[in-house]
């Protein structure tokens, strides 16, 4: 309820009700709010000299976040760096070692990562955190290039391998007759050895097995069928070229199985066992050359024999000296 004032007045000697004309009002008025926009602008400037704005607090605590999920980033570059470690040193010390093949030099390795710095370009160095974004930067060139590298590597790793398996299946390596029972060794790889036929001392070239006539021949090993003809000593006779310097003979065949010029691979049949050329009974002899000397093949058979077995083989090949050819 507004309030009434009154006024003692001398002429009349009564009190009357007073009453502001327009003017006192109006000053009144702008007086109240002079006032009023003096305190405000006074509030106003304490607050901003004192608090920070919500803008600069939204900021400020953006950027925390910011700074946060940097050094996650961070952290996880540094996982990954050493996770490509641990695929160098297998790259380097396990399967290079396996292929007998020489490690990556670590000055290609580490390589290329210097040089013009092309990040210092393209972050503002008056920033605080300029050097730790430069940083960061620089960590992730690294370790792109170390995957490259690693790639590369692996590229190689599967070319080298490729090779070696059609090495590893080409090389002779199982026996070229079916002798999982070991009894067919008759005669073994000897320097020096009387040949029955021909009543003279003379080595022998290979290893007789005791087979019956039509018995299937085996290639030992991935090849192409060099020769194949029949001679007055090794009767019925395949070569089997089988590259990298291996050549297996196969003799005193009864029957041919393949076609010169023919590729075949470890296992197939290419012929059967015979008596031709200078032979006493059925059986075949085989021989492995190796860059044009002969060797014993007996130091081929691990493939299909287990290590026991293969010991057993060798010992009866050196005892046997049943003579056949
Ligand atoms: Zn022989």
């Amino acid at each position: 309820m507004a309030k009434v004032h009154f006024y003692y007045n001398t002429e009349t000697c009564n009190y009357e009700r007073y009453k502001a004309s327009r003017k006192e009002i109006i000053l009144n008025i702008l007086g109240f709010l002079s006032v009023t926009a003096i305190i405000a602008i006074g509030i106003i400037y304490v607050y901003q000299s004192n608090f920070k704005s919500l803008k600069e607090s939204r900021l400020e605590a953006e950027n925390q976040q910011l700074l946060l999920d940097w050094n996650i980033l961070k952290k996880e570059i540094e996982t990954a760096h050493a996770t490509v470690g641990e695929l160098e040193f297998t790259d380097d010390e396990i399967f290079r070692v396996i292929l007998d093949t020489e490690p990556i030099p670590a000055s290609v390795r580490d390589g290329g990562t210097g040089g013009h710095d092309k990040y210092s370009d393209l972050v503002d160095r008056s920033l605080e955190k300029a050097p730790m974004i430069l940083s960061t930067y620089r960590q992730l060139d690294v370790l792109r290039k170390r995957l490259y590298i690693q790639s590369k590597s692996y590229d190689q790793i599967s070319e080298i391998l490729s090779e070696k398996e059609k090495m590893w299946s080409s090389r002779p390596a199982i026996q070229p007759i079916n002798n999982k029972e070991l009894v067919r060794i008759a005669s073994g790889f000897k320097p020096k050895r009387f040949n029955p036929v021909l009543k003279r001392w003379m080595p022998h070239k290979g290893i007789d097995f005791t087979a019956s006539k039509g018995t299937p021949v085996y290639a030992t090993g991935d090849g192409r069928i060099e020769q194949m003809y029949r001679s007055s000593s090794y009767g019925n006779v395949i070569f089997v070229d089988h590259g990298y310097g291996y050549e297996t003979r196969y003799a005193h065949l009864n029957e041919f199985n393949v076609k010169r010029g023919e590729t075949v691979k470890r296992g197939q049949i290419i012929g059967y066992v015979g008596n031709t050329g200078r032979s006493v009974s059925a059986h075949l002899h085989y021989e492995v050359v190796y860059k044009g000397q002969h060797i014993n093949p007996i130091n081929f058979f691990q493939r299909d024999l287990s290590n026991e077995a293969y010991e057993k083989l060798i010992e009866i090949s050196q005892q046997s000296n049943e003579v056949l050819d």
